[in-house]
């Protein structure tokens, strides 16, 4: 069996990272762009995130010590310049998410190279230019995506789930996300029927720990995503905090953004975790 085990920078056994995606009401904009409503519950309790729950996070994350990786939709980033500006002096990375949190399904390639343009051009009207990594929103992706992606130069890809620790797919390193590792799917809740009632945080950060053991001893990266109109209510914040704190007090985990880790993967494996797309 080979190359079971990846290898971390100074013999560390796992790697941690801690990510948020600032959607905003972005996807809710997506979602009623061909059908202009004039309801603003669902805009409000989304609003939430870029008016009080990313300072919070920031906060959070200034008293742990922690550099966290912020992918941010364009419109998001014209909305709440000083979100922008505030994420970026504390000195985490800043990553792209979508101009209007496009799902990539469907759409065609002018439409995601456009996605991806005004993206980043937002997000450098607010900080200058950078060289930013991608996280698709609704963690969908296409070829056609990853080649836009060379095409521009983005570094690395997170979308996607086919290992635990960094790989490669199509020549691009990426830095894999999970569904049991993001708040949405226990907390999302937007009213209505449909919805499942949110979850304990306790409970949520217990699972979290126990799939953080699982990674530590695989050896792979535990990779959190938080989204600040979800994860920035009082109580989940208190427990997240709870959790971050012992595994940054962990001297066997490597801490670092989503983009060292893709740096370190590009220098490091060059040669290893290769994937073929769709195969
Ligand atoms: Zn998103």
């Amino acid at each position: 069996m080979m190359n079971s085990v990846y290898r971390w920078p100074d013999g560390k056994r796992c790697a941690a990272a801690f990510s948020v995606d600032f959607d905003g009401e972005s996807p809710f904009l997506w979602r009623t762009r061909n059908q202009p409503t004039d309801v603003v519950g669902e805009l409000e309790q989304r609003a939430f995130g870029p008016r009080e729950g990313i300072y919070r996070i920031l906060d959070m994350l200034s008293r742990l010590d922690i550099r966290a990786s912020f992918f941010i939709p364009g419109i998001i980033a014209e909305r709440y310049p000083q979100a922008v500006e505030a994420i970026d002096k504390e000195g985490h990375e800043i990553g792209l998410h979508g101009y209007l949190h496009e799902n990539v399904n469907g759409l065609s390639i002018e439409e995601i190279e456009e996605s991806i343009v005004k993206g980043k051009q937002a997000i450098e009207q607010v900080i200058g230019p950078r060289t930013m990594g991608y996280r698709s929103p609704a963690w969908e992706m296409t070829k056609p995506t990853f080649d836009l992606l060379h095409r521009h130069l983005i570094p690395y890809d997170s979308s996607l789930m086919g290992h635990d620790h960094p790989y490669w797919i199509d020549g691009m390193p990426e830095i894999p996300v999970q569904w049991l590792l993001d708040d949405a799917i226990f907390y999302r809740f937007t009213g209505g029927m449909a919805s499942i009632p949110p979850t304990n945080p306790n409970i949520v950060t217990d699972m979290w720990l126990q799939e953080f053991e699982g990674i530590k001893k695989y050896g792979g990266l535990f990779l959190l995503t938080a989204h600040c109109w979800i994860t920035g209510r009082g109580s989940r914040l208190i427990a997240l905090e709870k959790l971050l704190t012992k595994l940054k007090n962990d001297p066997e985990v490597w801490w670092a953004t989503c983009g060292e880790i893709a740096e370190y993967h590009r220098v490091h494996h060059a040669d290893h975790f290769h994937e073929t797309l769709g195969g």
